[in-house]
């Protein structure tokens, strides 16, 4: 007899519904104005009091248990991305320019049924869950918004919890990391000012496009020879805008790109090194330098008890066939910033079912296997019983 995965198996198609009606009605970043009010409403129903508009669209919920205890934070992100959406599916998305891409309605369907569980359970529960539906994860901005607009004031969170579903497992996997798992995502936009005139009297010009060609290859230096190898970094040149003829050195050039890392020294050193081995270049070729930098997440590090205790209840799960050490991901999530609050664990739930779901996150084709979602209720409901009664 196992309560809670009865449970969760009965709300199965409640949580596959909701996440169609999510899916079908996607809303980017900052833009979540349907799924908060699906999220308050379904919050208000089950008796809970939520508050709304944080960050702009954040919802956050507090269930008290009957008896004193813990709090712990539970959080899901509910954003889409602005990409078309390829499936031949009856769910995809009716908007165009956007999708759920990357699994968020899955994550936002499977916390509401988590809610509704503990609810159900609040007589036998010790401490507080504090229930985070955030917006706009995709552009790494939604957490610091809620916060910066007191999502957890008055509370003393003592662990942080939560879950991606994920294409690159597939059903019955859980992955999971204690450490540092996912790295600080920042970017920045160089310009390079030259002075612009005839291609065929150079001598007489600045060309910002050669110095930006020797940018571009020199930054690629700061990893591979400034940086611990065994310590990943990524240095990322991702769009190059300059010229408009055949015959015209321009007048600037301008660079984008992102840093990706996992050690706070690192960033902080690599952040200086950029900017100052760009300055020398650019101002050692007559050029000039106008820089931006935009400071993203810092790296998701999962707590090592944490992470041992969620792997534990993984493993105690009939439903779970494997739990595997996940790798390191160069890719950013600004749960990071719920875990500075509280230390916890971040970890991914399999929902590659086959050819359909199997496609890569933020692919125009990309889906979840459903079969995933009750799994990551049972385990969430779990993981978070077990938060508050250890
Ligand atoms: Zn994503
Ligand atoms: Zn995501």
């Amino acid at each position: 007899m196992d309560p809670i995965h009865d449970a969760a198996r009965a709300l199965a198609s409640e949580t596959v519904a909701l996440r169609r009606d999510l899916h079908a009605n996607p809303e980017i970043a900052f833009e979540e104005v349907r799924t908060a009010r699906i999220v308050a409403e379904r919050l208000r129903a089950l008796g809970l009091s939520p508050r709304t508009g944080l960050g702009t669209t954040g919802v956050v919920t507090v269930l008290e248990g009957a008896r004193p205890g813990r709090t712990v934070i539970a959080r899901a992100d509910m954003d889409a991305l602005p990409m078309p959406d390829a499936k031949e599916v009856e769910y995809r998305s009716r908007v165009d320019g956007a999708a759920h891409a990357c699994g968020h309605d899955g994550h936002t369907a499977v916390l509401l049924s988590v809610a509704h569980l503990l609810t159900e359970r609040r007589d036998d529960l010790r401490g507080k869950v504090v229930f985070v539906f955030q917006p706009a994860e995709e552009i790494v901005k939604g957490a610091a918004a809620m916060l910066a607009d007191g999502a957890l004031d008055d509370l003393e969170p003592e662990r942080t919890l939560g879950l991606h579903l994920s294409s690159m497992h597939p059903t019955g996997t859980v992955s999971l990391r204690a450490g540092p798992s996912m790295a600080a995502t920042d970017s920045f936009r160089l310009v390079i000012h030259g002075r612009g005139g005839h291609a065929a009297k150079p001598n007489e010009a600045v060309d910002p496009i050669v110095i930006a060609a020797q940018l571009i290859t020199v930054l690629q230096t700061l990893v591979s020879r400034e940086t611990d190898p065994v310590d990943k970094s990524v240095i990322s040149i991702t769009s190059v805008q300059g010229g408009t003829a055949y015959n015209v050195i321009p007048e600037s050039v301008e660079l984008k790109g992102t840093l990706r890392t996992f050690e706070p020294e690192t960033r902080a050193r690599l952040r200086e090194r950029i900017l100052a081995l760009c300055d020398a270049l650019v101002s050692g070729q007559r050029g000039r330098l106008v820089s931006e930098w935009r400071e993203g997440s810092p790296a998701v590090v999962n707590d090592a008890s944490a992470t041992e205790r969620v792997r534990l209840v993984a493993e105690g799960m009939d439903v779970v066939e494997r739990v595997v050490e996940g790798d390191q991901i160069m890719g950013g999530d600004d749960m990071a910033l719920w875990l500075q609050r509280a230390p916890g664990c971040y970890w991914f739930v399999g929902a590659n079912g086959g050819p359909e779901s199997a496609f890569p996150h933020h692919h125009q084709s990309f889906d979840l296997d459903e079969a995933a979602l009750p799994i990551a209720v049972e385990l969430f409901t779990k993981a978070i019983l077990d938060a508050l009664d250890t």
